[in-house]
């Protein structure tokens, strides 16, 4: 079962400046001038969460939206002070918490380690310094790399934020950037397309005519690359796309959004996975999959199904959703 995470946000606190892309005030609807998250309201949100957490679920408190260790030293004591005695009854299990790459080192995971952080999330966005410079991270790979080395030698489990689209890149570069990626075994990733949000940096050169975003199709297509790229070594991608949420949808100016991103990726790789296990079929054949992926295999208003069907693959084939089976898998027989 996957963990309850109990979220805190912490937008912008602790970022050096903006990144291009970046306007977590619009993402999570938390103001950025809100400082006032106090240990009271931490212990309180976290009891309010557990009086309806099921029994035996593992949970996890999350500080989320910010550069975490930017903060002032006491500021990280204070928030993660709070969530100490839940971790020492055992009502929480773990913590885990998002910052920069340039963010970490061995001083600093040392300090996170004496705080029982589990996993640090590292906003990695492109593994291309041109691509790094352009969204204006003021950082470079290296200090992806030497991040990641600094908290494996520490112990920590490390997930990466991956964004796609961001300005001076290409296909290429996005495609060398997962390879890279999965060279450095994260733990888990997530993969955001850049979204023009109004009052970012992006949104600026959008209007100045500087920056296109992808199209949809194209970002679904770059993400179900990624994620093949990621899932082949055994990476577990565990977020694609922006939550939706009605705020972040009034502030989208441009784009690749949809608020079932993720889906869409889903249903467009296990939708090439049986075109092309089809294509190699005799005919008369009797194709199963997972009950759970009966819309996967569909697609949006049936578009995958009508495509298999145009294609002619599914001529004398015929489909059976099985609950017993496992997710992602295509059996023929
Ligand atoms: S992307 Fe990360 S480091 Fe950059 S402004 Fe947003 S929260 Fe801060």
């Amino acid at each position: 079962m996957t963990p309850l995470v109990i979220p805190f946000f912490i937008p912008h606190q602790g970022c050096p400046k903006r990144c291009i892309f970046c306007n977590q005030q619009s993402i999570t609807s938390v103001s950025d001038l809100d400082f006032s998250l106090t240990p009271a309201d931490i212990a309180g949100e976290i009891n309010r969460w557990l009086g309806w957490a099921k029994k035996g679920r593992e949970v996890e408190v999350a500080f989320y939206g910010g550069s975490f260790t930017g903060l002032e030293r006491e500021r990280q004591k204070e928030l993660l002070g709070a969530v100490q005695p839940f971790l020492d009854q055992e009502v929480v299990n773990s913590i885990r918490l998002s910052t920069r790459p340039d963010y970490i080192d061995d001083d600093i995971a040392a300090f996170l380690k004496s705080y029982r952080v589990k996993t640090v999330e590292l906003g990695v966005q492109s593994l291309d310094d041109r691509v790094l410079a352009a969204s204006r991270r003021g950082h470079t790979v290296s200090r992806v790399i030497a991040a990641f080395s600094c908290l494996r030698r520490a112990g920590f489990a490390v997930g990466a934020q991956l964004m796609i689209g961001l300005p001076k890149e290409t296909t290429v570069k996005v495609m060398a950037g997962a390879r890279r990626l999965a060279e450095l075994r994260p733990d888990l990733v997530r993969i955001y397309p850049a979204l023009v949000i109004a009052g970012s940096g992006l949104d600026r050169l959008y209007e100045q005519g500087e920056y296109k975003p992808l199209s949809l199709n194209k970002a679904v297509a770059l993400c179900g690359g990624i994620k093949k790229i990621l899932v082949g070594k055994g990476i577990r991608v565990v977020r694609m796309g922006l939550q939706p949420s009605a705020g972040l949808e009034k502030e989208v100016v441009a784009g690749p959004y949809h608020p079932a991103f993720g889906e869409l990726v889903s249903a467009r790789i296990l939708f090439q996975q049986i075109r092309r296990r089809l294509s190699r079929s005799r005919g008369g054949e009797k194709l199963y999959l997972a009950a759970a992926d009966e819309s996967l295999f569909r697609g949006r208003g049936n578009v995958n199904s009508k495509r298999l069907a145009e294609l002619g693959l599914l001529d004398g084939i015929t489909v059976y959703f099985n609950r017993k089976q496992v997710r992602n898998t295509i059996v023929l027989k």
